[in-house]
């Protein structure tokens, strides 16, 4: 399986990282080695001083599909949770500086901590999804999937003309505004509405 990450896919968060709002989705991927399931604990890399929080919506693909037109893409996916797309923000500046890719930055070991999914049936409106993290008990990021720029079926032809989605596949959609260091010892919660998909420490 792999996991397909979309960038800047909110406005208020490429803001504050002083990113352009892209014309066509952003797309890196990280590999199965960055997945961590069961609340297990992640543990800050020794490679970064400054290993962010990014809570995202994440879709779980659940059929094959290439070349996936926008009115069926909802239906290669029936479960959505959330994760966390961790990254070396340190590392990443870097690379941006020096026009290189990102990868060492997001796709490193256990830098995609993934919760419960949950059947759409469950969601309600799919364009209306609120979503949350807390840090120690303190809400820091707060998004809706309605303030996406690209919504979850317009990514999912467009990753499909590149890709072939195979079952299994995830897809981190992006990351509202309040990214942040994590430290030792910290505890994140990750919601969708009011239900808590995901709880782990970081060590
Ligand atoms: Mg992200």
């Amino acid at each position: 399986m792999k996991i397909i990450c979309i960038g800047c896919n909110y406005v208020k968060h490429i803001e504050e990282l002083k990113h352009q709002v892209p014309s066509e989705p952003v797309i890196f991927m990280k590999p199965d080695s960055a997945i961590v399931k069961r609340n297990q604990d992640v543990y800050l890399p020794d490679f970064s001083n400054e290993l962010h929080h990014e809570v995202e919506l994440v879709v779980k693909i659940n059929r094959l599909g290439k070349n996936i037109a926008p009115r069926f893409a909802h239906r290669y996916y029936e479960e959505i949770g959330i994760g966390i797309d961790f990254t070396a923000r340190d590392i990443q500046r870097k690379c941006l500086e020096n026009g290189l890719p990102w990868e060492i930055s997001k796709a490193f070991d256990r830098s995609a901590p993934i919760g419960k999914f949950l059947p759409k049936s469950e969601l309600g409106d799919l364009r209306n999804l609120d979503f949350h993290l807390d840090v120690n008990g303190i809400t820091v990021q707060k998004g809706n999937s309605s303030n996406m720029i690209f919504p979850v079926d317009e990514i999912i032809s467009y990753v499909s003309r590149f890709f072939t989605l195979k079952i299994g596949d995830l897809i981190f959609t992006g990351t509202p505004e309040g990214v942040g260091p994590v430290n030792m010892g910290d505890r994140l919660e990750a919601f969708i509405g009011d239900k808590k998909l995901l709880d782990f420490r970081v060590k």
